[in-house]
């Protein structure tokens, strides 16, 4: 099968290509077919990932006659915006609508003199912990490479901040802790990645890249060799017994094996400490001895400990950790000598805060 007719499912019906997503070497391959050379790759990637460009028409390197042809058999997509929301401390939220009705968010969040954009990987989740507003959700599919870097892409347009070089100051991070579990979708999250970090393009820097994960260990090592971008590890809990229950996939990979893979990941070195996320839950898991035991089980890894107040959402079953217990908490890991920020929730208002996104998307489909 040619690469244009696997691109089109098998099917070749005549549609447009959509360029986003694709790696460099389907680029190239697709322009081959077609008999382009591969400087032209080399610009129109230049185009859509450096200067943002939507319309082959803007692409003003590129020949007068060629243009229309490229619009002919490509497109450069964005995902459909059906509300985005800023929240009153600057935090914004997309809801996004894809090509098929699927819905996902993204969000925005600001800082004095940087910005992240929170990606989500898949529609829904089904990893189904306790306190995250998103496992609630069914399930529905994984993001495509196109849909994933679009996210990012369309953040940029938001903020008008192409081209790539000049360094957006609102846009100088990605995290990867939107809906889903990114290394459920390895795959399609690696190759946008790839995209994100490539040089000639978006260009942002690996370390500036958190790709968390509710604990897929034995996918960890693959990250490290592959994506070498920074690694965040959703703990929460410092027991099998109790992770069992709030983060389930815990039974399939339990604490020890987690941390296992954590202590072989390449580069964890100080300035690539391992991040380890943990929502204060009260009454559950925000005793001392918690703390200490956490301090014990990540011995020998550099680490960070980013203490997260549970946000609440409708129907939620907890509540969330006072801020005396939080801050004794902290106290014990800090003097462990790890950094144990507390992190102010960002959009809580608008529902944008960590395990606060969840989609209508389940309600739609009840509806069909
Ligand atoms: N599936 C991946 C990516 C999602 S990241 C992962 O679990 O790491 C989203 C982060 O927000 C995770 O650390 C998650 O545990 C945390 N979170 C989920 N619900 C939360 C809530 N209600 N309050 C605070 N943090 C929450």
């Amino acid at each position: 099968m040619s690469i244009t007719e696997e691109l089109h499912n098998g099917t070749n019906d005549g549609s447009q290509i959509d360029l986003v997503g694709l790696s460099r070497s389907e680029m190239e391959a697709v322009f081959d077919e077609i008999g382009l050379p591969r400087f032209r790759v080399k610009q129109v990637w230049h185009w859509i990932y450096h200067h943002g460009v939507r319309e082959f028409s803007e692409m003003t390197t590129i020949a007068k006659e060629l243009q229309p042809k490229l619009a002919a058999g490509f497109m450069i997509s964005r995902p459909g915006v059906t509300t985005e929301k800023t929240s009153t401390d600057g935090t914004r939220k997309w809801l996004l609508n894809f090509s098929d009705g699927k819905m996902a968010e993204t969000v925005h969040i600001p800082e004095e003199d940087r910005g992240a954009v929170c990606i989500s990987s898949q529609v829904g989740c089904t990893l189904t912990c306790k306190f995250c507003h998103t496992g609630t959700q069914r399930m529905v599919r994984n993001l495509s490479s196109a849909e994933i870097v679009g996210q990012f892409m369309l953040a940029r347009d938001s903020y008008r901040a192409w081209p790539s070089s000049k360094e957006p100051r609102q846009l100088t991070n990605v995290v990867m802790m939107g809906m889903g579990e990114p290394l459920y979708n390895y795959e399609n999250v690696a190759k946008a990645l790839r995209i994100i970090t490539d040089e000639e393009g978006i260009n942002i820097s690996r370390r500036r890249i958190t790709l968390s994960t509710a604990g897929v260990a034995p996918l960890i090592p693959k990250v490290g060799k592959e994506l070498g971008v920074q690694l965040a590890i959703s703990l929460h809990a410092v027991h099998d017994d109790l992770r069992d229950e709030i983060v389930p996939i815990n039974k399939k990979y339990p604490i020890a094996e987690l941390l296992d893979a954590c202590r072989s990941y390449p580069k964890a070195k100080n300035s690539r400490r391992i991040t380890f996320e943990y929502v204060m839950l009260k009454g559950v898991n925000d005793t001392p001895a918690d703390a200490r035991e956490l301090v014990r089980l990540i011995r020998g890894i550099p680490a960070k400990i980013n203490l997260i107040p549970f946000n609440p959402w409708p129907g939620a079953p907890y509540d969330c950790s006072t801020n005396d217990d939080i801050a004794v908490f902290a106290g014990i890991i800090n003097r462990a000598g790890y950094s144990s920020p507390v992190r102010t929730p960002r959009g809580r208002d608008i529902l944008a805060a960590c395990g606060q996104l969840k989609t209508a998307s389940e309600r739609e489909r009840k509806h069909i």
